[in-house]
């Protein structure tokens, strides 16, 4: 490492004994081997970050432990001693302690014993990366709460720089599954008022928008997302559905082409196209698309119910009821399923078929909790699902 020493922070004497002559602190010492606050460590010598507050436990040896280190910033090599390894910053060479393995105190059988001298602790550093990345971590598991927590504490740290408009995103983007759209909307407003090219936060936002209703200003991101990104295949998959949604199912059908031209092994676009065609009234086109949902991903029961819907619609109820026996193999809950199923029966006259699939949906249906999912059973059914609906008050 050639860095300029003077970039170094200046150290007292007894930093120097440890950081550059490879001393030992005293066990039970230093003034984080009985420390547990939420932050990261740097490097005491040239501030690189180095652990994060989750990766130490108490191993009971006197000195801070870690688990691991931060990817890529601690060199190891062999201790002169022939027997240990010792640990080093991989930006400054500064000495850190020894790493030690197999000795099955953590589930990562790892510990990095660190001399606290060598250390300082820092609550997130200046980016907020820290905290961007500890939401993440709970974004990806589905703890949204926790997640925007984190994010908020970045976007509190942070002053300019490339990880505000990211955490704006990702807070927006937690804010969203848990349906709080109008939240979601305002940080995506942030994201893209601090980066105008960022195309996922346009199509993120137009997902926000259509959840909300507001088709028209869902397109409009969706067109920006595409303008920046002519390959984003779910900006035109989501695009598509907007104009589905605004009755424009020719319109949609184009984004839909689109997408299966981007990507054909994706089923999304298929799933939708089908949909489409069936709105116009196109039930083998339909039904085409359906096969090849169902090609890609033979467990969505939802694909083999509407194709069901196709076929009863063409009066193939036979051919009807295999995908409905299918879809409710699947899903053995599916009621939706066992109601298309019941009225298959009732149009080829099998009456007691017809009644055990229709009290077995309502059964379901009726399973406190339960939500009903009208919106997979389209626009057909609506209307023999209500009478279902007051059957059950
Ligand atoms: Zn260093």
């Amino acid at each position: 490492m050639n860095l300029e020493t003077s970039r170094y922070n200046a150290l007292s004497a007894e930093e120097r004994s440890v950081i550059e002559s490879k001393g030992t602190e005293r066990p039970f010492s230093g003034e984080y081997d009985d420390f547990y606050e939420e932050g990261v460590y740097l490097c005491r010598r040239c501030n690189a970050e180095l652990y994060r507050s989750d990766a130490k436990f108490d191993a009971h040896c006197g000195w801070p432990a870690f688990e691991q280190e931060i990817p890529g910033t601690v060199t190891r090599l062999p201790d002169p001693d022939g027997v240990r390894t010792e640990i080093e910053c991989a930006n400054c060479g500064g000495h850190l302690g020894h790493v030690f393995i197999g000795e099955r105190l953590t589930a990562a059988d790892t510990r990095h014993c660190v001399n606290s001298i060598s250390m300082k602790f820092a609550r997130p550093t200046a980016g907020g990366q820290y905290y961007c990345d500890k939401g993440w971590e709970h974004f990806n598991v589905g703890q949204y709460e926790k997640a925007i927590g984190f994010y908020s504490i970045a976007i509190e740290h942070i002053k300019k720089g490339p990880w505000e408009g990211q955490c704006y995103h990702r807070r927006a983007w937690s804010y969203a599954k848990l349906k709080q759209h109008q939240q979601a909307i305002q940080d995506y407003d942030h994201a893209i008022g601090l980066d105008p090219e960022y195309d996922l936060a346009y199509s993120h936002r137009g997902q926000s928008h259509a959840a909300l209703g507001e088709h028209q200003q869902a397109i409009q991101d969706y067109d920006q997302a595409i303008s920046l990104d002519p390959d984003y295949e779910l900006a035109y998959s989501h695009r598509g559905q907007s104009y589905a949604a605004l009755g424009e199912h020719q319109r949609a059908i184009q984004d839909y082409d689109q997408a299966v031209l981007l990507d054909a092994d994706n089923e999304l676009p298929y799933v939708n196209r089908a949909l489409a065609y069936y709105d116009l009234g196109q039930h083998q086109r339909a039904i085409q698309d359906f096969d090849q949902t169902i090609r890609i991903n033979p467990y969505l029961s939802e694909a083999y119910n509407n194709r069901g819907i196709a076929y009863s619609d063409l009066g193939q109820h036979q051919r009807a009821i295999q995908d409905y026996d299918h879809a409710i193999k699947l899903n053995p809950n599916y009621s939706c399923a066992y109601y298309n199923r019941g009225m298959a029966y009732i149009d080829l006259r099998q009456l007691e078929r017809a009644i055990q699939d229709c009290d077995q949906a309502i059964k379901l249906r009726r399973r406190p909790g339960r939500q009903v999912e009208t919106g997979l059973c389209r626009s057909l059914l609506q209307g023999q699902l209500s009478k279902a609906d007051v059957d059950e008050d």
